[in-house]
C-alpha cells in the first residue's frame, strides 16, 4: 500500500505510523509517502485520516506502477530529458568494455561526430568465466571521465556488485546495474541513495515482476530516476544468444511508469541481427536504445560477435530517425 500523507504531517507522527505499519518512508512528488507490503489492504481510521490518498496495490510493484502514477517518470541526464511527455528515444552507444585509451577515444570521438550524447562502456565486467577479461576497473572509469571532459559526452557504465558501487556512482552520469547484478541488494540499495539516474538491466532468468521489484528497491530508497532495460531473456532457443522479450516491453509500457530502454545487442548476440532489431525496438516507441559499437569488433576483448563497427552503426543510426518519426518520437 502507498499512503500519501497530508503535507505538514508532524515528522514524529510520520515516524510513529511508519513503525506501526512496518513501512518505508520516502519523499516523492513533494509528499511523504509510507510504503507497506501490498498485502496490507485496509488502514485503521486514525491513520486513514492522516492520508491525503491511499493506493491499495495488487502486488509489490508499487511506486513503479501505472496504477499509482500513470504519467511516465522523467529522467534527466544533464540537460537531456527522457520519459515524461518528451517522446524522446535516447541513443546510447559504445563498446562492451573500456579496453585501452585509444580504443575508447576512437569510439567517443565517433559517437560525438554522429551527434550521440551518451557513451557506454563497462569497466567492471561480470564475465561468465574467471579466465576472461574482467575489465579495467577504476582505470576504465577514469578513462571514461576523460572522454566526458574531452567530448562532452555523458557516461553510462556498469556496476556488477556492491564492492565498487560507490566508484561507479562517483564517475558515471548513469549507473548501469548489469543483468547479473539485478538481484544484488547492496547495489540496489546504494543506487537508491544515489542522486543519479539508474538503468537496471533485466536478469535473463527474471520474470517481469522480479525485474520491476528490483526497481522498487531503488525507488523506495528515494531515487526517482530509474530506467528499465530489456536485454533478452533465456528461453529454449539457442540459435540467438537470448530472446528479446518485446511482449514484456509492451507490459512494462502499459503497467509501469518507468522509461524503458532496449538493448538488442546483448539479446541477439550476433552483429547481423542487431540493426533490424534496433529498428523494431524503435518502432515500439521506447525511451532509449543501447547499442554496442567497437572500432574493430572482431578484436574486441568481450562480446566480439555482437558489436557493430562504425560503418554499421552509422547506417543504423541514420535509418532510425524516420522509424522514430513514424511513431511520433525523436532520437536524441
Ligand atoms: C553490458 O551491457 O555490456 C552487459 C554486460 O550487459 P548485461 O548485463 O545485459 O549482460
Ligand atoms: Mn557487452
Amino acid at each position: 500500500m502507498i499512503i500519501q500523507l497530508r503535507p505538514h504531517t508532524d515528522p514524529a507522527r510520520v515516524q510513529a505510523m511508519a513503525e506501526l505499519l512496518d513501512a518505508i518512508i520516502v519523499r516523492q512528488n513533494g509528499h511523504s509517502l509510507l510504503l507497506t507490503t501490498s498485502k496490507l489492504k485496509t488502514l485503521a481510521p486514525e491513520i486513514r485520516e492522516e492520508a491525503e490518498a491511499v493506493f491499495v496495490m495488487e502486488t509489490d510493484i508499487q511506486l513503479a506502477s501505472a496504477q499509482y502514477q500513470r504519467k511516465k517518470r522523467e529522467v534527466k541526464i544533464g540537460d537531456l530529458v527522457i520519459g515524461g511527455e518528451t517522446n524522446h528515444t535516447l541513443m546510447i552507444t559504445g563498446p562492451c568494455a573500456v579496453e585501452t585509451e585509444s580504443q575508447i577515444d576512437s569510439v567517443a570521438s565517433f559517437a560525438h561526430s554522429m551527434g550521440v550524447k551518451v557513451l557506454r562502456a563497462g569497466s567492471y565486467k561480470p564475465r561468465t568465466s574467471p579466465y576472461s577479461f574482467q575489465g579495467l576497473g577504476l582505470e576504465g572509469l577514469q578513462l571514461l571521465a576523460k572522454m566526458r571532459d574531452k567530448y562532452g559526452l555523458k557516461i553510462i557504465t556498469e556496476v556488477k556488485d556492491a564492492t565498487h558501487v560507490d566508484a561507479v556512482i562517483e564517475y558515471a552520469d548513469i549507473i548501469q546495474v548489469g543483468a547479473k547484478a539485478m538481484y544484488d541488494q547492496g547495489t540496489l540499495r546504494a543506487c537508491g541513495r544515489a542522486r543519479k539516474p539508474v538503468l537496471i538491466k533485466r536478469g535473463f532468468g527474471s520474470t517481469l515482476q522480479e525485474f520491476v521489484q528490483a526497481a522498487e528497491f531503488v525507488l523506495s530508497g528515494g531515487n526517482e530516476e530509474v530506467m528499465l532495460c530489456e536485454r533478452g531473456i533465456r528461453t529454449f532457443e539457442t540459435k540467438t544468444r537470448f530472446t528479446l522479450d518485446l511482449c514484456g516491453v509492451a507490459y512494462l509500457k502499459e503497467h509501469t511508469n518507468l522509461p524503458v530502454i532496449l538493448d538488442p545487442s546483448h539479446a541477439m548476440g550476433y552483429r547481423y541481427g542487431v540493426s533490424d532489431l534496433a529498428r523494431a525496438c524503435t518502432a515500439m516507441g521506447v525511451d532509449g536504445l543501447l547499442i554496442e559499437t567497437h572500432p574493430d569488433p572482431d578484436r574486441a576483448w568481450s562480446d566480439a560477435s555482437q558489436q557493430l563497427n562504425f560503418e554499421e552503426f552509422k547506417a543504423l543510426y541514420e535509418s532510425l530517425h524516420s522509424v522514430a518519426a513514424a511513431v511520433g518520437r525523436k532520437i536524441v
